[in-house]
């Protein structure tokens, strides 16, 4: 049986955190990353991992969202289509 935890699936990852404002680690983190962010400024499909501390930073900022589960895997749709096509 596979445990799938939240925190378990994201193990191997570490926290991507390259802000060097960031008050937690200040672009310089080495935490296991405890889930993804999503750039608001940009069509970011792809995401960046997190530590807990850094995302709650980095969506403080505004920069960032967790908008994972807005993004179900689906061809894209007519408004993101026009958006890149710009
Ligand atoms: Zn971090
Ligand atoms: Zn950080």
């Amino acid at each position: 049986m596979t445990q799938q935890t939240f925190s378990g699936t994201h193990g191997d990852m570490k926290c991507e955190c390259a802000d060097h404002a960031c008050p937690v680690c200040k672009g310089n983190c080495r935490q296991v990353a405890t889930g993804i962010l999503y750039r608001v400024d940009m069509d970011d499909v792809t995401g960046t991992a997190f530590c807990e501390g850094c995302g709650e930073d980095a969506m403080e900022s505004g920069l960032f969202t967790a908008a994972a589960n807005m993004r179900p895997l689906e061809p894209e749709s007519d408004m993101e289509r026009e958006r890149r096509t710009r």
